[in-house]
């Protein structure tokens, strides 16, 4: 008998992003998601006889950022096919997409792998196409048999996409849900698409198939229909799983297509007939010819993207590389907290207040940084007065919430908390220290009678003076004071 068997997941992910553009891929339609349904529809995207499609230039421009921001290559040549099938969301019977010759070729992503090293997936490619119409059924449960009605709203209908199809170099669901993961977050810094999971502006399908320690490999099989990393994740372990118990039983798997079921965390074989489909060169749009100067333009608009931006924090600010990772995250954060250094606060003290009071607010409030209510040179020069010791940090944080609280400026809050900044010392905080002793004649006797070995009624009176000068005296004075008074 052999010995145990082991399976090897082979897992290679297509990614749907929609663009950031302001208008649609072929026509001038917006692409406004808010809209009633087809109301940002024209004879081009409806797909109606004569109708011409022209390529929006953004599109091109988008579509190669995202590339850019995938380590893809530009190619100064492109087609656009037909890709024809029947279906309701897609009146005009094909689809315009690229198949051969796509706009940006073989990049990769950089994932961590089960024992945490850096593993690059490959990029075969990204291609541009455009979105069908959604359908809505009115059977709860979204099957199109036993739906009592259908309705078809074609404002998606020639929305602009990318679309993203990596090597299948993926051994794990986390592996491919880190792939996603990086992939979202590099094509939001390039401003290439919003990518945003909740609004339908990215979508995932998985190939995924086993090899097994015996030599057999099980055949590929394609899961549809993720629309969270939540959802990737599940399905991919689901599918492993149930591969892996086929092979053990010896059996085949089928090369099929399965659909993601969220509700009931299963996938099932696809009951629709494959549709005949047939590429052929699209006959209305001439190839597409990119310039080198334009591509060079294209690459100048790319910014720095996080990992690059997060290892700059660690190298030339010496910021945790843990923390650094939280503040690139997201390009606007990372943008707020270098404004903020650039304000002149100390590079580690201002990654620490974005760290944990600014992203404190914005959980709290679920707001983003764009609309939180102090500036980053605000905050920065509040870092500055708490380093500067004109604030006791209790007293910055204090201020950072009032300002946060009241919208007001920073010299507002200060004044509005009773702050005396530079704290209470000289004359004042001797006249205090005085009062304290007076008050406490037993405990100035036992420290004067060298009882006070520990230390303990010295600390005790420290209490009384800071507690007296509400924290705004340094601790360190307060001893100092109270050394002189004792004698
Ligand atoms: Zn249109």
């Amino acid at each position: 008998m052999a010995g145990e068997l082991t399976f090897t997941p082979v897992i290679g992910i297509e990614i749907h992003i929609r663009l950031k553009t302001a208008t649609k891929i072929f026509c001038g339609c917006s692409t406004n998601t808010d809209a009633a349904p087809n109301t940002n529809i024209c004879p081009v995207c409806m797909g109606l006889p004569g109708s011409l499609p022209r390529l929006n230039i953004a599109v091109v421009q988008k579509g190669m950022l995202a590339g850019m921001a995938l380590h893809c290559t530009p190619r100064q040549k492109s087609l656009f096919y037909r890709k024809s099938y029947f279906y309701p969301d897609l009146p005009k019977g094909h689809q315009i997409t690229q198949s051969d010759l796509p706009i940006m070729a073989e990049g990769y992503i950089e994932v961590h792998d089960s024992e945490g090293k850096l593993k690059k997936i490959r990029v075969n490619h990204l291609h541009v196409e455009e979105d069908v119409g959604s359908l809505r059924h009115s059977a709860a449960d979204g099957r199109l048999e036993g739906a009592a009605t259908s309705f078809v709203d074609y404002n998606r209908s020639g929305m602009p996409l990318a679309e993203i199809v990596s090597e299948p170099d993926m051994a794990s669901a986390q592996e491919a849900v880190e792939y996603a993961m990086t992939l979202q977050r590099r094509v939001r810094y390039a401003g290439a698409s919003e990518a945003d999971l909740d609004r339908g502006m990215m979508r995932f399908d998985a190939n995924v198939s086993l090899k097994c320690s015996d030599g057999r490999w099980g055949n590929r099989v394609e899961v549809k229909n993720m629309n969270s990393f939540h959802a990737l994740e599940k399905a991919i372990e689901y599918e492993i799983k149930r591969q892996k118990k086929i092979l053990l039983q010896n059996g085949e798997v089928l090369r099929e297509t399965r659909h993601w079921n969220d509700a009931r965390g299963v996938t099932t074989a696809s009951r629709a007939k494959e549709f005949y489909r047939k590429f052929i060169v699209e006959p209305d749009l001439p190839p597409l010819m990119i310039p080198q100067e334009w591509i060079d333009k294209v690459a100048a608009q790319m910014p720095e993207m996080p990992d690059e931006k997060a290892a700059r924090y660690v190298k030339d600010w010496n910021i945790p590389p843990e923390v650094a990772d939280v503040l690139t995250d997201d390009r606007a954060l990372a943008e707020y907290f270098e404004a903020c250094v650039a304000a002149g606060a100390a590079p580690v003290r201002a990654a620490n207040w974005v760290r944990t009071e600014v992203l404190r607010i914005l959980n709290e409030r679920q707001i983003t940084i764009g609309d939180f209510p102090i500036r980053p040179e605000v905050l920065a020069e509040l870092v500055k007065r708490v380093d500067e010791r004109r604030l006791s940090t209790t007293q910055g944080k204090e201020v950072f919430d009032h300002m946060v609280e009241k919208n007001c400026a920073l010299d507002e809050a200060v004044k509005a908390l009773g702050i005396t900044e530079g704290g209470i010392g000289g004359d004042a905080l001797a006249g205090t220290v005085q009062a304290i002793l007076q008050a406490n004649p037993d405990v100035v006797e036992e420290i004067k009678s060298g009882k006070d070995t520990k230390g303990k009624k010295m600390k005790f009176l420290q209490g009384l003076v800071m507690k007296e000068t509400k924290g705004q005296a340094r601790p360190q004075e307060v001893a100092e004071a109270l050394a002189k008074a004792l004698g």
